[in-house]
């Protein structure tokens, strides 16, 4: 048998339709795929962000941490400490996850958790406490947000692709440039119902009932109804249709957990609130 290396035939490599429509039909398929991914991005970005390992996390804000004030008061600081360990165990972190509890001098009833597992509460809100019970749940809530990686998912679309992108690629972001970041975080109404929850869960764990729960929510109200008639407004509402709705869901959540939201208080230390004014 003979073999021979046939010629191949002429004009093989010239495109049997037009090189315009071949473009075009490029094009399109470039552009279909780049707003496929978009599409994919904009609806994941929370699965997103929650890849992003909490180690990463907290090496973003790293460079911040200097500017977080030791504070001074030594009393409270140990207390804070001991109650946000054991409230970290009852929240049931993943091993790598840790939070830590600073506290600010400052008169605003207000408390949040930010990224790398920080979570800040101001005096304002811990002279108007009335037992310990109530504080775990305010702290219980806010390492909810941190175990449900609330705060990255808070930087928003935008700035979670770029994070992504900055650990795929290596290189370090720059995405986080601005301190007041770490304060901007916007969460969800469902993400704070999901925290509440965790708070309920959290108490329930540690006391084995969720008294002093939804109490923390009667105290906003009263604060707030105290605002307004300091600063002389009129109330829009009778009630605070937000708080009112955060108590309904938590009693509701406790009921068909069977969590009771009768117990034993534990009272705060004896001189908690002198050591506010230390
Ligand atoms: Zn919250």
């Amino acid at each position: 048998m003979e073999y021979e290396n046939k010629q191949p035939d002429e004009g093989i490599n010239v495109s049997k339709t037009n090189h315009i429509s071949d473009f075009f039909v490029l094009l399109t398929g470039t552009l279909v795929v780049l707003v496929l991914i978009s599409v994919v991005v904009a609806f994941s970005v929370g699965w997103l962000a929650r890849q992003i390992p909490f180690e990463y996390e907290k090496s973003l804000v790293s460079s911040f941490e200097p500017l977080i004030e030791s504070n001074a008061n030594s009393n409270l600081n140990t207390y804070i400490q001991e109650l946000s360990n054991r409230i970290q165990t009852c929240s049931q972190f993943p091993e790598d996850m840790t939070a830590q509890v600073h506290y600010i001098d400052q008169e605003a009833f207000n408390a949040f958790a930010t990224l790398g597992g920080h979570v800040f509460v101001y005096k304002g809100l811990l002279r108007r406490l009335e037992s310990e019970n109530q504080l775990a749940m305010i702290l219980g809530h806010e390492m909810g947000h941190i175990k449900h990686r609330d705060p990255i998912v808070g930087l928003g679309r935008g700035t979670v692709v770029s994070v992504a992108l900055s650990m795929v690629l290596g290189n370090s972001p720059s995405v986080l440039g601005d301190a007041g970041l770490l304060t901007l975080l916007s969460f969800s109404r469902s993400m704070e119902t999901e925290s509440d929850v965790h708070g309920v869960d959290v108490l329930s764990r540690c006391y084995g009932h969720a008294n002093g729960s939804y109490q923390v929510f009667e105290l906003f109200m009263s604060y707030r109804d105290e605002v307004m008639v300091k600063e002389s407004m009129i109330p829009l509402f009778e009630t605070h249709p937000l708080d009112g709705a955060r108590i309904m869901e938590i009693k509701s959540y406790a009921l068909e957990k069977d969590i009771p939201l009768t117990g034993e208080l534990t009272p705060l230390p004896p001189n908690f609130h002198q050591w506010l004014d230390d």
